[in-house]
């Protein structure tokens, strides 16, 4: 077993700098003095990081760290550490290591018994689930689902049980894909968009997933984190999955033209097309 202190005053070491997600006074004094202090200020994207420190005056040495470079920049970083610099690193926004590069170099460090100091500070998925009203007494970050439907649905598969409200990060234009990902998995549970948090246009849209289908139906802008209900625990219904016509009807009341509808759900299931398109005009 090995302890290890990381708050010695002035230590060196690798110190992980939250940055604001929208509002710029969400930057702390301590982080921005760690951003001045430090030998070496690590950045996801040095463009970003140079405005944040034009706005608060800092003058550093910048390198870049991300996702695309992390193992010969961490391993740069680390030789640095080895020598006793201090090094920052600081993502796009928020709290590095939460679905951004960082949680490596902070392994490196600690495999390498170099201090690691964690600054608290501004955070997407903290910020909406407090926000959101659904129970904060357990939950858990998920982060970004994956892209394609059938992984995606497997890994929703993994969630249907957990009893946690559930955080996720989605890019606008996957929200209304995702949604129906959660609507035929999860089922059709209390959900809350959070939508631009702490800037200008910052709102909470709450209701069930279905609604949020149909109000994802128009345009969707700006950055989003989406909490769901946790479950129940027990065994679910006999089926959470919407019968085939079902969708179809929801997928059209929310804009999709019928027979789009009905070749997409035909594919998507592995059902006739030509028979789906008889039912549904049956109907
Ligand atoms: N490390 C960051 C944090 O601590 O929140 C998250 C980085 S992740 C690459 C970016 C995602 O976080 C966005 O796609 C969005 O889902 C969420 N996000 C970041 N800022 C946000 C904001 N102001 N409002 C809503 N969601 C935000």
């Amino acid at each position: 077993m090995r302890a290890t202190s990381s708050f010695k005053g002035q230590e060196n070491g690798l110190y992980i700098v939250p940055t604001p997600i929208g509002n710029l006074e969400d930057m702390t004094i301590r982080a921005i003095r760690i951003l001045k202090e430090a030998d070496i200020v690590a950045a996801e994207d040095t463009r970003q990081t140079m405005k944040l420190f034009r706005h608060f005056e800092i003058e550093n040495k910048l390198v870049s760290y991300h996702e695309h470079n992390k193992q010969v920049s961490g391993a740069r970083l680390l030789a640095d550490l080895e020598e006793g610099k201090t090094v920052a690193l600081v993502s796009d926004a928020g709290m590095p290591g939460i679905s951004d590069p960082g949680s490596d170099l902070i392994r490196l460090a600690i495999e390498a018994d170099i201090p690691v100091v964690v600054l608290p500070g501004a955070n997407a998925a903290l910020t909406a689930l407090i926000a959101s009203g659904l129970s904060t007494d357990r939950f858990l970050y998920y982060g970004f689902l994956p892209r394609k439907k059938k992984d995606r649905r497997e890994a929703l598969e993994t969630l249907r049980y957990e009893q946690g409200s559930l955080i996720f990060y989605e890019a606008p234009h996957r929200l209304r894909e995702m949604l129906q990902g959660l609507l035929e998995v999860l089922g059709d549970r209390p959900v809350v968009l959070a939508r631009e948090l702490t800037k200008r246009y910052e709102e909470y849209i709450r209701g069930t997933v279905s609604e949020m289908i149909a109000w994802a139906a128009e345009d969707v802008r700006g950055e989003f984190v989406v909490i769901v209900e946790g479950g129940t625990g027990e065994m679910p219904e006999e089926k959470v999955l919407l019968e085939p016509l079902e969708e179809i009807e929801q997928s059209v009341a929310t804009g999709e033209k019928p027979n789009a509808a009905i070749k997409r759900v035909a594919k998507e299931r592995g059902i006739d097309r030509q028979e789906l398109y008889r039912l549904y005009h049956e109907q």
